[in-house]
């Protein structure tokens, strides 16, 4: 069954550019040693209870939740634990993770469960370390406890972003998993409804739940995947500023989170793998990959034949992701993907004068003045952009920046404004 699509305010059309679109999920091979940190979602880092030198099995917990807002974090492959130390994050910092040398196949996992109460199923989410794995991390267990009642479940198959397929290759080919982790979902949630928003640039996913679930057909527009924006366009319910979907009836989660979702409860498999894609033309091929946890960025490239002239490397999507100063990134439960782009998929232009053409306020979905929040960041005085821009209400989807001709750096000036006004709170 099909359901009408409201329509998106704002928004940009921008190329898909999905090089590994029918792409297989392959399995990572080779993969020695993996570097897992204990913060990979919102909240506070997970505590280690593994030290260097001890075995454990895939699928062991090698660092606890550590507060209401926290995950667990469990072992990716078997082995033994080689150090619990900072390493360089690939993006000019460092963080606390477990390193493990790969040895053997030995697994732990949880007991699978049959019929689980709501109960049952929040705790086994809450145990297996499940995170929203749509690029936020927030871990799945409090936001699967909202405060106001929920009737929707949302599962959110958009994959707006440029380049990435991760979640397309996983609906492609774990349809029938997927329907049943968003069932767990909507019971833990006490949701009748449950829908699927896919962009219309997946036929085939869209083909593939059409039997199973309300499934919603987007148009290709960025950034439909947006949290806000894809509850109003699949329910036409629109969020009130400052709130979350909840406010409103509904949750949403990734199509990646259901999957995880049905591996804990039906395998008592914790989330220590993700499918990544890994993409760019400055890879020698470009691959959707089925990688554990802690699994270094090289051995993706590898598996890809190598880099070609790459000349930017990118955590996540063009239009949302960071880029990188080294290859020492790592897999984490939130990598949707990683890109290697060449000379020509890059704009090394430099920034001009701002010539007030009003483009980034006609594309904001959230309907800001961005070039109002950049003047005003640039002076430093951060309540003006607040008050003039709208700084604090930014999604951060870089529509602005990409429609902008003088390719001022919007979405730094904002990211710059909101972590001011937040410190001043
Ligand atoms: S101001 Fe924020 S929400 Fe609006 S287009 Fe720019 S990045 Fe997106
Ligand atoms: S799109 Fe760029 S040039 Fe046009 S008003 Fe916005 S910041 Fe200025």
């Amino acid at each position: 069954m099909s359901v009408r699509a409201k329509r998106l305010f704002g928004g940009v059309k921008i190329p898909s550019r999905k090089l590994s679109a029918g792409s297989p999920i392959l399995p990572l091979e080779g993969v020695e040693e993996v570097c897992i940190p204990v913060r990979q979602h919102i909240g506070a880092p997970a505590t280690p209870v593994v030290q260097a030198g001890q075995r454990v099995k895939r699928g062991e917990l090698i660092a606890k939740s550590s507060a209401p807002i926290s995950a667990n974090i469990h072992a990716s492959v078997a082995g033994t634990v080689k150090a619990v130390e900072e390493r360089p994050d690939g993006k000019g910092s460092t963080v606390l993770c477990v390193v493990l040398t790969r040895e053997g196949e030995e697994e732990a996992f949880l007991p699978p469960l049959t019929n689980p109460s709501k109960e049952e199923i929040l705790a086994r989410i809450e145990e297996a370390g499940i995170v929203g794995m749509g690029g936020a991390g927030f871990p799945s267990h409090v936001k699967l406890r909202p405060s106001t009642p929920v009737d929707t479940l949302l599962l959110n198959g958009a994959e707006c972003e440029p380049y990435l397929t991760c979640d397309d290759a996983l609906m492609r080919s774990h349809c029938d998993e997927i329907v049943r982790g968003a069932k767990y979902l909507a019971a833990a949630l006490g949701a009748e409804r449950i829908l699927i928003g896919i962009e219309k640039n997946k036929p085939e996913a869209i083909s593939a739940f059409s039997g199973a679930l309300e499934v919603v057909p987007l148009k290709k527009k960025y950034p439909m995947g947006s949290e806000k924006h894809i509850v109003y366009t699949c329910t036409g319910r629109k969020i009130p500023l400052g709130k979350l979907p909840a406010a409103v009836g509904v949750d949403v989660q990734n199509v990646a989170t259901a999957f995880a979702v049905y591996e804990a409860i039906e395998k008592g498999k914790p989330l220590i793998e993700r499918v990544v894609t890994l993409s760019g033309k400055g890879a020698k091929e470009q691959k959707n990959l089925l990688c554990p946890v802690g699994a270094p960025l090289s051995s993706l490239i590898r598996a890809c034949g190598g880099e070609q002239g790459a000349v930017k490397l990118v955590a996540g999507g063009p239009m949302t992701g960071t880029a990188l100063v080294g290859e020492e990134a790592v897999v984490t439960k939130t990598s949707s993907g990683f890109l290697l782009l060449s000379r020509g998929e890059t704009n090394a232009e430099k920034p001009t004068a701002c010539i007030n053409c009003g483009r980034c306020g006609n594309v904001c979905p959230m309907k800001l003045l961005p070039m109002q929040i950049e003047f005003y960041t640039e002076v430093k005085d951060y309540e003006a952009a607040e008050k003039y821009g709208g700084a604090t209400s930014c999604i951060e989807c870089g529509a602005c920046g990409y429609v902008c001709p003088a390719r001022r750096p919007l979405l730094q000036s904002i990211r710059a404004a909101k972590a001011a006004l937040r410190r001043k709170v």
